[in-house]
């Protein structure tokens, strides 16, 4: 799910994957909205953010 990366981060989001594009210093998240997946998920280890994309590292 591509979505608009904003110039600042999302306060309602903390998140620690700093390989994300969305992913700001602090572990803060740039994305306007997430999407987490998937339903019917048993516990938090099943769940995941399926906005993620991989950020292209030189
Ligand atoms: S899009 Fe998802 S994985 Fe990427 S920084 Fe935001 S919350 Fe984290």
């Amino acid at each position: 799910m591509k979505v608009s990366r904003m110039d600042h981060p999302n306060s309602g989001i903390k998140c620690v994957v700093n390989t994300c594009h969305y992913y700001m210093s602090g572990d803060q998240c740039s994305a306007e909205k997430i999407e987490v997946q998937p339903r019917n998920a048993g516990n938090a280890e099943e769940t995941d953010c399926a906005t993620f994309i991989a950020e292209n590292r030189q």
